[in-house]
């Protein structure tokens, strides 16, 4: 247990979490929502400082993020706990805290030597919700920082401008996953509220933090072309036409067992839309897609990164520009 940030006391011994918009009053002996902070005789603890329960070797591409650094290794890593409910949640076991599923106790320095010996250019905060363990990440990402290793988040994005304001000036790279574009869904399925999270995310970008969008299309929830076309245009007009878009399949999980899953042809049509509204760099993930799992540029249409599944095959991109001269929005080391 490590003493937390971002709480104050309130009264009666209890506390008020300020880490993510949910703001939490809990009471002694008691945790929040994410069910990982906990309320220690008046003060506020993390539950999972220190304690990974997933660790491994990913491609980039896996977070998903194709637009940074792509071809090189993240050392991924997660805890238990999430700030969300979503009912379709794919990773329900380690969101939902299941304490047992930890691994030994590694300090930051500890990770970040791992890092290091595993040869990987990043450490991505990844698998549960990384915002909840928030403490343990920053740490992290300081000792990464000195040591010139990369610092990613995989996010829901709903956290408090505070914290932004803390953690995001120590990361280099977040993919941010926006479930829905309306709030009464996000409510309805996650808990969450859409405001918030789009104000995070304005917030991410202001400390320079290079920014790629997922969006988990489910069938009959958030396929609508009208919803959609919403979405895209707040991407267009908040972070610019050439923001990384991955649309994800769902498949049934957890809550959601008995829904149907994303067919290939729904992603199709919303991938034709989101190229008619103008943007630049769309993907498609969680289903077979050889044609939009490639990136081409913009302005002649020549292949500039080609995958298979999450491996890069080949890389055209000179030093951040197409052979046409165009400037691609990647950002490498080559
Ligand atoms: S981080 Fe956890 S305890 Fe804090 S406000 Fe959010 S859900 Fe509540």
């Amino acid at each position: 247990m490590e003493f937390g940030k971002w709480w104050v006391e309130d009264k009666e011994q209890k506390v008020r979490c300020k880490l993510c918009p949910h703001h939490c009053l809990i009471s002694p002996g008691k945790s929040g929502i994410c069910n990982v902070r906990k309320n220690n005789d008046g003060q506020l603890y993390s539950l999972v400082y220190g304690h990974p329960a997933a660790l491994n070797v990913d491609p980039i591409e896996k977070k998903p993020l194709y637009h940074f650094y792509p071809g090189s290794r993240a050392l991924s890593i997660g805890t238990v706990g999430c700030n969300l409910t979503c009912k379709f949640c794919q990773n329900w076991q380690l969101a939902r805290g299941e304490f047992r599923k930890q691994r030994q106790a590694m300090s930051p320095e500890e990770i970040v030597k791992l890092a290091r010996k595993k040869s990987c250019d990043s450490i991505a905060f990844t698998y549960n919700e990384p915002t909840i363990f928030g403490e343990y990440l920053l740490d992290i990402s300081k000792i990464a920082h000195q040591q010139d290793i990369k610092t990613i988040m995989v996010t829901n994005g709903f956290i408090t401008e505070e914290a932004v304001n803390d953690i995001y000036p120590n990361i280099d790279a977040a993919n941010v996953d926006i479930k829905f574009f309306t709030d009464e869904l996000y409510r309805e399925y996650t808990g969450g509220r859409l405001q918030a999270i789009l104000d995070a995310i304005l917030a991410m970008q202001k400390h320079g933090t290079f920014i790629e969008i997922t969006n988990l299309i489910i069938p009959e929830l958030n396929d609508s072309p009208k919803e959609f076309k919403k979405f895209i245009n707040w991407i267009k007009e908040n972070l610019g036409e050439e923001t990384p878009l991955h649309l994800s399949a769902f498949h049934p999980a957890y809550k959601m067992k008995d829904h149907p899953s994303t067919s290939k042809s729904q992603l199709d049509t919303l991938y034709e839309i989101a190229k008619e509204q103008g943007l630049k760099y769309i993907y498609e993930g969680n289903v077979r897609s050889d044609e939009h799992n490639n990136t081409y540029c913009p302005a002649c249409g020549n292949l500039l990164i080609e995958r298979s599944y999450f491996s890069v095959t080949k890389n055209n991109i000179k030093v951040g520009h197409c052979e046409c001269g165009k400037g691609i929005n990647v950002v490498d080391q080559h």
